[in-house]
């Protein structure tokens, strides 16, 4: 049977836009030592715009974009649907044989040539090289927290390395206003580990950790890879909880002592795993579910 301070503690919870999804879960969060974070959707709005396309060689800017909408059309990323939306109507084809992979990229076959879209690593196998002067450029867009994909052309899709870089389209994605506070508000608490997991690269979540005020970061991690994180953190921590929106968090989200999903940019699989759902993505309520959780400790002793 719940105990009736459980209770009162999971009703409380809910008038303040916290859903648990049962009263293990409530006392459990009481007594989380760390917690990670993921960045794209949860951390940040996941609300991403194209910022800038830059273009390499003969390709236009609008030869880049129109290249990467044409596989991008098949994406349910929202680095994707940023790309279609900035696409808007211009003039490019489906792409066909359409391939994504998460936390790298996506590809297909565009008019007779192979289109690679992503990250520098996934980029990287299907191209001669990155070229230095676009590598800087990425980097100092990366330094100011954008995230940056790569668009290459491989006319003989059978010869891997035969592609050239078309250019690099820079998203931007805003940090959520009360990201800050809510970190300096758990660290209050006596949480002892906050880190920060994500798919994207070094320098974009290193920004995005500085301006919330985490300071350790696992960058260019696969799902799998962010469940190991959590994993090795649970041997230190015991009790850790993880914070996330989307398929690629569900993992770490089912390993976690306590999955914690956000409500709204919450993807179906992220809320189905996790125990606790975030009503209107408000990040600062994990602080208050915390103290729900002790309080109802306190009280069942
Ligand atoms: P996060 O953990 O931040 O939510 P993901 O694991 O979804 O990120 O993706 C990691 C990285 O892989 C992205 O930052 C991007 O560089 C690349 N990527 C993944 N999917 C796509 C896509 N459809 N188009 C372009 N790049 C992609
Ligand atoms: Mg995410």
């Amino acid at each position: 049977a719940i105990m009736p301070t459980l209770l009162s503690g999971i009703a409380n919870g809910a008038r303040q836009g916290i859903l648990f999804k049962n009263g293990a879960q409530l006392e459990k969060i009481g007594k989380v030592r760390a917690i990670a974070f993921d960045k794209t959707g949860t951390l940040t709005t996941g609300q991403v715009q194209v910022f800038q396309v830059i273009s390499v060689s003969e390709y236009t800017q609008l030869d880049v974009l129109k290249a990467a909408a044409s596989v991008e059309s098949y994406s349910e990323h929202p680095i994707g649907k940023a790309i279609v939306q900035a696409a808007g109507d211009l003039d490019w084809v489906g792409a066909v044989e359409v391939q994504a992979i998460p936390g790298q990229g996506i590809l297909g076959i565009a008019q007779e040539q192979q289109v690679i879209v992503g990250n520098a690593i996934f980029v990287q196998k299907y191209v001669t090289n990155l070229p230095k002067e676009l590598r800087e450029i990425a980097q100092s867009l990366e330094q100011e927290g954008k995230t940056v994909v790569w668009v290459a052309k491989n006319p003989t899709p059978l010869f891997e390395r035969g592609g050239e870089v078309m250019g690099v389209i820079a998203i931007a994605d805003e940090v959520r206003s009360q990201a800050a506070a809510t970190i300096t508000r758990l660290k209050k608490l006596g949480v002892e580990q906050i880190v920060m997991l994500t798919g994207d690269n070094q320098e974009t979540a290193h920004s995005v950790a500085k301006a919330v005020g985490i300071d350790r970061v696992y960058a260019q991690l696969l799902p799998e890879d962010k469940l190991d994180v959590i994993r090795r953190l649970q041997q230190e921590y015991q009790t850790v909880a993880m914070v996330g929106d989307g398929i690629n968090d569900a993992p770490a989200l089912a390993q976690a002592s306590v999955g914690i999903a956000m409500g709204v940019s919450g993807s179906d699989v992220a809320l189905e795993t996790a125990d606790i759902v975030l009503m209107a993505d408000r990040l600062e309520k994990i602080a208050v579910a915390m103290h729900l959780g002790r309080r109802s400790q306190v009280i069942v002793k």
